[in-house]
Parts: structure tokens; sequence; C-alpha cells
């Protein structure tokens, strides 16, 4: 039996599910990854995200090399073209089954319905596995059979489900078959513009230059992703303490591998169990909190299942698209390139801008402030996100900016409404975390820096704070 193992964000060899399961199932397996730059761009793709996961996969290439599976990369412009040339390939392949890892946002549900379509017709099976999140979407339901709108409940249900403080229930993480080599695979080769050279960039996306193997100050790939987890297994008990201090590195910061797939759901939450005799809540502080945060995950790309609307630009409580959203261009350029004269919040997106990623207490605080104090639309704020952060997943980024602009299920209320400068004075206290990215303060001293007086290479705040903020509350009070 011959398997196709389709790649797509779940690069990595370990502990794949897909992978796995061609591996048990069949004789011989190749791999396949579809590059798709028009659709990706259509989702706001962003150049360092694309270039990641380009170099990713060539980290995995070799990986698969070495057990003899072959990765052959194929360029499209769109989804709508995939189900057409994967049946050519299955077909001139002579493949048995195709095996992927399920994604979840609407149209890669619907591509991936498709292809199974367009293979049932040549009786080629197609084995889509929960490997993306811990359970399949749609396992944890309420008593009367609805999906979860509220994290606690939920995470309560999840718990249970993974089999309560009793670690034997949770899928396994599983190592790879070794050399499931494809005897005549050099005969695919030229079969249908299938290629083994994985290119550095795609059409329509700008290269993001390579620094020592690293990309924004990221080493991408599978042995990256595991020597991070394995360095913050040492600090995973100081992280309920320490995690929202944008200055420490307290957090795992595995986000991008998790997007990515160089390191599996699986992968994490077994490190973290293992630590705490098999516990989800209790025994080590920073832990659970650890645990929770990957329940939120979850809880997130259930949601996207359950609601398919979140997935067509609309606000989870309805009433909320009817609030007068700001479109300032200008504004928010400034916004986006960190000039707002509000330091806490230039700091941060100079953060996003140059590394690709930004502190979660500061996605707090940034989303906060474009979609309160400047009334900006969050569905702005969140194509901006999509667009730089090397973490950029859909449901986590829809969820966080639903939440923060109050127009998500169990979301910030929206008269609670974050002081950017009390959130600095709290957690960058001495000012480290502005002095690393906004040099024009570095010579403040600790109390001048969250709020400046007036410099000449430093803007004047973009909005009055306090002004702003009661505008937004009798916005949003007036919906009621
Ligand atoms: P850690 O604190 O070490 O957490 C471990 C993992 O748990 C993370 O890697 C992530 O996979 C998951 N996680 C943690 N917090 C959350 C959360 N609130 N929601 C969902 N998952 C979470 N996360 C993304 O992965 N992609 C996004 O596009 C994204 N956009 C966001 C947008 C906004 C406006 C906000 C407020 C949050 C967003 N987050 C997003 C969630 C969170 O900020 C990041 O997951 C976290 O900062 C990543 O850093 P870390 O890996 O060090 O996290």
């Amino acid at each position: 039996r011959r398997g196709l193992v389709w790649l797509r964000n779940d690069l990595r060899i370990q502990d794949n599910t897909a992978l796995y399961r061609a591996a048990k199932g069949c004789a011989q397996v190749a791999a396949i990854f579809i590059a798709c730059p028009q659709t990706w761009r259509s989702h706001d793709e962003g150049d360092p995200v694309v270039a990641f996961r380009l170099v990713c996969l060539r980290e995995l290439q070799q990986s698969l090399a070495e057990r003899h599976i072959p990765l052959y990369f194929l360029e499209l412009q769109k989804f709508a073209q995939v189900p057409r040339a994967m049946t050519q390939i299955v077909e001139k392949l002579d493949v048995d089954a195709l095996f992927a890892n399920a994604e979840y946002p609407l149209d890669e549900q619907r591509r991936d319905s498709d292809v199974r379509e367009a293979l049932k017709k040549i009786d080629v099976p197609v084995e889509y596995c929960t490997d993306r999140t811990l359970l399949p979407p749609g396992a944890v339901r309420t008593g009367s059979g609805d999906a979860y709108k509220v994290f606690t409940p939920f995470k309560r249900a999840f718990i249970e489900q993974c089999g309560g403080t009793d670690f034997a229930p949770l899928p396994q993480p599983r190592g790879m078959a070794e050399d499931q080599s494809w005897p005549n695979w050099i005969e695919v080769q030229g079969a249908h513009n299938l290629v083994q050279t994985i290119p550095e960039q795609l059409p329509g996306f700008q290269p993001v230059p390579e620094k020592n193997g690293e990309l924004l100050g990221w080493r991408p790939g599978e042995k990256a992703a595991a020597k991070r987890l394995r360095q913050f297994r040492e600090d995973i008990d100081g992280y309920e303490d320490e995690r929202d201090f944008p200055a420490i590195d307290a957090t795992s910061r595995l986000s991008p591998y998790l997007n990515s797939g160089a390191i599996s759901i699986r992968q994490c939450v077994h490190m973290a169990l293992s630590l705490n005799d098999g516990r989800w809540t209790g025994g080590s502080d920073g832990i659970s909190c650890w645990l929770s945060e990957l329940i939120w995950r979850e809880f997130y790309t259930h949601l996207l299942v359950a609601f398919p609307r979140l997935c067509m630009h609309k606000p989870f409580k309805e009433e909320t698209d009817k609030v007068p959203w700001s479109y300032d261009e200008a504004k928010f350029r400034r916004w986006c390139d960190g000039e707002t004269g509000v330091p806490i919040v230039d700091a941060a997106m100079r953060q996003l801008n140059q590394t690709g990623w930004m502190h979660n207490r500061l996605r707090m605080v940034v989303a906060s402030f474009l979609s309160k104090n400047l009334l900006i639309d969050w569905r702005w704020g969140e194509r901006y996100f999509m667009q730089h952060l090397l973490d950029a997943d859909f449901a986590a980024n829809n969820g966080g900016w639903q939440w923060a602009a109050s127009t998500g299920t169990d979301a910030a209320p929206y008269f609670r409404v974050f002081n950017p400068y009390s959130q600095s004075k709290k957690f960058d206290r001495h000012g480290e975390f502005i002095r690393e990215f906004v040099p024009e303060l570095r010579e403040l001293d600790d109390d001048k820096i969250h709020c400046p007086p007036p410099m000449e290479n430093y803007p004047p705040p973009i909005c009055d704070v306090g002004e702003s903020r009661k505008h937004a509350i009798a916005v949003f009070a007036d919906l009621k």
C-alpha cells in the first residue's frame, strides 16, 4: 500500500498524527506540500510567517529524507485548484490513501472536504486526523449538546474529557516509523510540476532576510522547537508569577512553533503534565497556569468550528456591529508604526514589527488601545496582526481581538478599558521594555518614561486616554 501524506501547518516528524498513521498503514510513504500563495495572501498571511514555514519545510524535507520519505513541493495559486491537482497526483503516483491533519478555518475545511469528494470519485480514501488540537472540535459539549461559549466551564469539561487527573486517556505523542521508503520515487519527479526544491519565498511575498539561520531572531524548525520546549521546562514553575512582565523572558515563546506545527500540542501538554504528577490543576501554580493557556488555544479553535461566522469577519456579539467604528487611516498607521506617543503601545508595536512576536500582556494593551481609545474597527488590528505575527493563528488571533474589543463571547466587559499608562507602570515599572524598543526615550528616568513630557523626537499622545475611554464606554452602553 502506498500512502501520501499531505503536510500543511504540521511541519514535524515527531508526533505527527497523519504521518504516523500513514507510516503504520502503508509500506511506502511519500509526502507533499502544496503552496497556495494567492489564497494565503487573501487570508492576510504575512511575509514572515510564510518565510518561516518554508524554512521549517526545508528542515523537514531533510529529516524525512533520512527516513527515505520524499517530500514534494507543488505551487498552485488558490485552494480551489487543489482538488483537481491532488486527483491527478494521486492517480499518477498510484496512491492508495491520502493522510492529512485536519485544519479548522472555514476555507481550509471547505478545501479539505472538496479534496475528499474528488478522491472519492477515484476510490481513494482520505483520512483527516485530529492533531492541531488535543480533542477534535465539537467533542466538548454542554449537557444539552451545545458548544461552550464561556471559557471556565469549557475548561472544566475539557479536562474531564481528557481523563480528569488521569494521565492515561490523553492522546500520547507518537514516534515516527523509520525508513518508509518509496523505492521508485525518482519516477515521480517531474510529474505534475512536483519539485523537490523548496523556494526561499513565494510570488507576491517579500523575502525575509535570514541571519545566522534565524528569521527575525527566531530559528525555524522542529529541532529549535524541541530545544525551546526543553529550556522552558526549566522555567515553567515561575510562569504564573512572571508571565505578565514583557521585559522578562518568562513565557514559553513556543507560539511560532505551535503555529507552524514544528511542535505538537501533545508534546507541550505531556511535558507539563509529566512535571505535575499528571495534574491539570493544582500542583505547581506555574504549570497549571500554563496548561490553562493551552486550553485557551483549544477553546478558540473549538469556537471557530462551532460558530463559522467567526471566519466571515463577523463579531460574536452581533449587536457590536452597530458600533460606529472609525476608519481613520492616519491614526491607524501611527498605531501600526509604533508612533502613537503612548510609550508602552509604541514599544509593543515595534516589538511586533521587528521580531514577528509580541508579549501577551501587550497584545491586550495595544488591541484595547486601538479598538477602544481610537475606536478603530478591531478587524483592522486583527488583520495587521495576521500579517506580522510569526504565530498568526486565525482562531487565537480572532479570539484575542474579539476579547479585547468586547465583541466576542466571554470577552472583556465593555466598561473595563485598559489604561495603557497604568499597565505600563504596573508591568514595566522601570521602563526596561520601553527602553529596548523606543530608543528615543532611553534617557528618561523611571517616572517620566511611561508618559513623557513634550519632546522633539517623540510624538505627543495620539489621544486623551481618559476622554477616549469615556467615549468608548458611552458608545457601547448605547448598544444596550
Ligand atoms: P505562553 O504564555 O507560553 O503560552 C503557551 C501557548 O499557549 C502559546 O504558545 C499559545 O499557543 C497558547 N496561548 C497562550 N495564550 C493564549 C490565548 N490567550 N489564546 C490562545 N492561545 C493562547 N496566539 C497565537 O498563537 N496566535 C495569534 O495569532 C494570537 N493573536 C493574539 C491576538 C490578541 C489581540 C491577543 C490578546 C492574544 C493573541 N494570542 C495569539 C494569544 C497569546 O498572546 C499568544 O499565544 C502568546 O503571547 C504566545 O507567546 P508564548 O508562546 O510565549 O505563550
